[in-house]
């Protein structure tokens, strides 16, 4: 078996025109906020990226990017400054945030309603008592992917590889909403490949290159890979291409998850201005 390739490419890119048109529709573009904060290269690709995407789908893009450091409370006034500007939609902070600052404090500054990263305690909360909410976007993504892909999910197992707040714990929360049986995996789970062997549907995000291969796969399933490693061979995910002989659906990397990211986050900027 040759499994068929979800293409999150394509999907991103009709996401990000359907997006296109949604703004045209509203009375004032929304403006989407990205802070950043020192000089961390990757960080600073990641926002350009998202800056990019937000000006093409016409949204207005309003940047901070914030010394490296910043104290504590001048970061929060910046937050409260964005918090209370009537052109700002949606603020983004960049993770990860310099180790001397509380990113937790300053992620739960964002008001819910302009939380379009989808990661303070209040769209955490939401998510987990089934309550309307700003989604984390990649774990959004990866549920646009499965349903592109007509993967049926009421009933059926997922597994889940990872817990992180940003991912795993999201996605599985996701997953429960639309009526899949979930269970979660991590770095303790006594012998992975076999839990993982009984997914219809799974969603690997441990951020280890490579970590699972044929043998962790259900022969049909559909795998979805939301890591991205960057190797002596080019970039990888956290599953093995190999697994391509197995399954019967799987995201390419890069291609698949990657793209969707910045999709969901242009989505949810749009659906903050509707909120409002
Ligand atoms: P993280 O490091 O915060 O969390 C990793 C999780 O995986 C942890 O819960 C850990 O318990 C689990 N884990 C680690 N090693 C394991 C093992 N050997 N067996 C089982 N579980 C294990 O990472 P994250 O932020 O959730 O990201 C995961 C991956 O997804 C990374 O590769 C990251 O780069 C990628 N990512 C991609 C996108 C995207 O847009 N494509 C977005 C976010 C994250």
């Amino acid at each position: 078996m040759t499994a068929v390739l979800i293409d999150g490419t394509a999907v991103a890119a009709r996401i990000r025109t359907q997006v296109t048109a949604d703004v045209a529709r509203l009375a004032s573009p929304p403006g989407l906020a990205t802070v950043l904060v020192g000089e961390d290269p990757a960080s600073a690709v990641y926002v350009r990226n998202k800056r990019k995407r937000c000006v093409e789908a016409g949204m207005r893009d309003v940047h901070r990017h914030l010394p490296g450091d910043i104290t504590q409370d001048a970061a929060l006034a910046v937050i409260d400054q964005l918090a209370s500007d009537s052109n700002v939609t949606g603020i983004l902070v960049q993770l990860p945030l310099p180790p001397h600052l509380d990113a937790a404090a300053l992620i739960d500054r964002i008001p819910a309603h302009k939380d379009v990263d989808g990661l303070t305690e209040a769209s955490a909360g939401r998510l987990a008592l089934g309550r309307p909410g700003l989604r984390p976007c990649t774990p959004s993504g990866v549920l646009a992917l499965l349903d592109e892909s007509g993967t049926e999910l009421p009933g059926v197992h997922t597994v889940v590889v990872g817990r992180s707040d940003l991912v795993g714990k999201p996605m599985a929360q996701l997953l429960l909403q639309r009526h899949a049986t979930v269970t979660v995996c991590h770095s303790r789970t006594r012998d992975l490949a076999a839990v993982c062997r009984e997914a219809d549907v799974l969603v690997v995000a441990a951020g280890k290159a490579r970590l699972l291969g044929s043998e962790a796969v259900k022969p049909g399933a559909t795998v979805i890979d939301v890591g991205i490693h960057r190797t002596d061979s080019g970039l990888c995910g956290d599953v093995d291409a190999a697994v391509k002989d197995v399954a019967g659906a799987l995201t390419p990397v890069p291609g698949g998850v990657g793209p969707m990211t910045i999709a969901m986050l242009l989505r949810n900027t749009v659906t903050a201005a509707q909120i409002r």
